[in-house]
């Protein structure tokens, strides 16, 4: 029972029964799935399979059509400040503020997230070093690459030292040297914190996870560790397309 409550604690991620209906189409269909903290899990599947949905309803960002959605133990819905705190996102398209600069825009997100002037500067200044944003911290957003635009929007996430990361495709866009960076930077931060990403790269789950979550459809169809979904790229990649195919005879 004492077990069962302190399992239950440890669980940051938590989707329960969710589904996101447009008009008579069902982009996602009963979800569940629980993620403990301290793992980084990927959450795969074919592009239109749902995830970007799923993703916005564990953020807050759309309302389920039924369902709940926790962080933390916290209900998107009822305490979505609490949630709010645990949580940084990235979502699939980066940055949208493109006059401002990173480092305004930052400094704005941390005021609209009450950090401290102190605690804002500290934050800025280790984001911009783990994001590798010095070259371009007083250009406008608008005029990045995608890559430093998508490093941006990882700043954005990290900025108030979230204990939970939800990334919707973060490798999206980037050149081969920049995924590379990005996913160790990823390994090290899956160190300390919870991380729930986005990907249809077989080789990023690999790379930098220990369990999947497959959906197609709108539906999962696999949830275990990367391992179970095959060791090697070749095994990987049937597997995957077995369980994306099986759903749609
Ligand atoms: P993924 O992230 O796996 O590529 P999405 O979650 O973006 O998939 O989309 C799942 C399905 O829902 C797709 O068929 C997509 O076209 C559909 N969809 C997503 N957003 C909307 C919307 N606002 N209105 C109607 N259909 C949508």
């Amino acid at each position: 029972m004492s077990n069962d409550s302190a399992k239950q604690k440890s669980v940051m991620v938590e989707s329960e029964d969710l589904c996101k209906f447009y008009g008579d189409f069902a982009a996602v269909q009963n979800v569940t799935f629980s993620v403990p903290a301290g793992q980084v899990c990927a959450f795969l599947g074919p592009n239109g399979a749902g995830k970007s949905t799923t993703m916005k309803m564990l953020t807050g960002f759309l309302s389920p059509s039924q369902g709940t959605a926790k962080i933390g133990g916290y209900d998107l819905h009822s305490q979505r400040m609490q949630a709010a705190e645990l949580l940084g996102y990235l979502p699939e398209n980066g940055p949208l503020y493109t006059e401002m600069t990173p480092q305004s825009f930052l400094r704005y997100v941390g005021q609209t997230r009450m950090m401290s002037r102190s605690e804002l500067s500290e934050r800025m200044s280790y984001v911009c070093d783990q994001c590798d944003l010095g070259e371009v911290w007083g250009k406008a957003i608008g005029k990045l690459s995608r890559g430093y635009r998508q490093r941006v929007g990882m700043a954005q996430a990290l900025l108030h030292d979230p204990k939970v990361l939800i990334l919707d495709e973060p490798t999206s866009g980037l050149d081969p040297n920049q995924v590379h960076g990005l996913r160790e930077l990823i390994v090290e931060l899956g160190k300390t914190k919870t991380v729930l990403l986005s990907t249809h790269i077989l080789q990023e789950v690999h790379a930098v996870c220990s369990r999947v979550i497959l959906v197609n459809e709108g539906r999962l169809v696999f949830d275990g560790s990367t391992s179970e979904l095959g060791t090697e790229g070749g095994l990987m990649e049937q597997k995957f397309r077995e369980l994306t195919m099986a759903t749609t005879s």
